[in-house]
């Protein structure tokens, strides 16, 4: 089978891809009702909220529409913090809502700290809502979340969370951190094909949802959670996706949430400690480096694409190549979800390998 390493879509556990040939139930019956009252309660446990959890039909990048429509009015003004490719997704959708977007920048491969989040909302005066990506894909950078989210607060703005490649994988506390919006997407951490988006919802967040004035309908959060209340969604919902959800969150259940976050610490540092014992340099600020994906920069001489193209003919590995504006001169290494020590230690032998061949072929040639 393919050591299929991607950071999304990631690879199915058996009891995942088995619990999806369950045959169609009624979703206005009540196995329906048992089932995602179950989805939900687990979600919420694995957000770490007492609060709302709702799930659509959807990729994560749906999230951030739902968040906008939701949670702000035309004109709003936000801060969209980018330090990579998703930071620069989500600012493009918030423009396409016509709100008022101020940016921080920090460079591909830096985290935002708590203190620059905070000197740019004293700069760009009142602002609605922060956009913060937890883990940057791209980068292979975790921003500090918890500390971000505590001076957002305390600027009396909303925090609107993408954890697509964060949440189920490592630590994030949804009621404790005080967040506002937390979206994410079934294909990554949750180990489930792609087909769902979820969101957390807190407290202030009602009261934005409230006041908001953009049109929505599919993504109405208030009807959602009328209808999570009688454990049913407003329209028929992605059955097969939540048979997976159901069976993949019993999974971490059983593992336990805090195993899986050291589970995934504990790969990510082994596969950093090992593309540097291939003489390889690990992208992005050390100290913010990601649990769940690794982006390595392509050696020298080496082209990206051919890099990939030997590891998958010839190892049967599939990686990732770069994004953005780092697409050619690294590759990334996801290591998410379903992941074993047996997994990425397949992979640095066959990057050993490859890199051998590679370079054999350059001197050769
Ligand atoms: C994958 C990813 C997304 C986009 O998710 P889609 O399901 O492709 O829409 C957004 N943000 C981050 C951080 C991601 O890793």
């Amino acid at each position: 089978m393919t050591n299929f390493r991607l950071p999304g879509p990631t690879p199915l556990p058996p009891a995942v891809l088995a619990a999806m040939q369950r045959p169609m139930i009624n979703h206005r019956g009540p196995v329906m009702k048992e089932l995602y009252r179950s989805i939900l309660a687990r979600l919420r446990d694995a957000h770490r909220t007492s609060g709302d959890v709702l799930v659509w039909p959807g990729s994560g990048s749906a999230g951030w529409e739902c968040a906008i429509v939701n949670l702000l009015s035309p004109g709003d003004r936000v801060l969209s913090l980018v330090v990579g490719d998703f930071g620069e997704r989500c600012t493009r959708v918030a423009q396409a809502f016509g709100l008022d977007v101020r940016r921080l920048d920090r460079p591909w491969g830096s985290a935002v700290t708590a203190d620059e989040v905070g000197d740019a909302l004293d700069r760009e005066g009142p602002v609605k809502a922060v956009f913060v990506t937890h883990n940057e894909t791209s980068t292979g950078v975790t921003n500090p979340l918890r500390e971000i989210a505590a001076v957002v607060r305390a600027h009396g703005a909303l925090s609107i969370v993408d954890a697509v490649s964060s949440v189920g994988a490592m630590p994030l506390e949804v009621d404790d951190w005080g967040l506002d919006f937390v979206l994410s997407g079934s294909q990554k951490a949750w180990m489930c094909p792609p087909g769902l988006m979820i969101a957390a919802v807190g407290p202030r967040a009602w009261d934005a949802y409230a006041a908001s004035t953009f049109p929505r309908f599919f993504w109405d959060l208030g009807n959602a959670k009328k209808f999570a209340e009688q454990g049913m969604t407003p329209a028929t919902p992605a059955l097969t996706l939540l048979f997976a959800l159901d069976a993949a969150l019993e999974l971490i259940s059983t593992e336990g949430l805090e195993a899986v976050w050291a589970r995934h610490a504990a790969l990510a540092a082994r596969t950093r400690a090992g593309v540097r014992r291939l003489g390889m340099t690990v992208f992005g600020d050390e100290r913010f480096a990601s649990s769940t994906v690794t982006t390595v920069r392509t050696p020298d001489g080496v082209a990206t694409k051919e890099l990939l193209r030997v590891m998958k003919d010839e190892h049967d590995i599939e990686l990732q190549g770069g994004q953005g504006q780092i697409a050619d001169t690294t590759f990334r290494i996801g290591h998410m979800g379903w992941v074993s020590e047996a997994d990425i230690d397949d992979v640095l032998a066959g990057l050993a390998a490859t890199l051998a061949g590679v370079r054999t072929a350059a001197v050769v040639r």
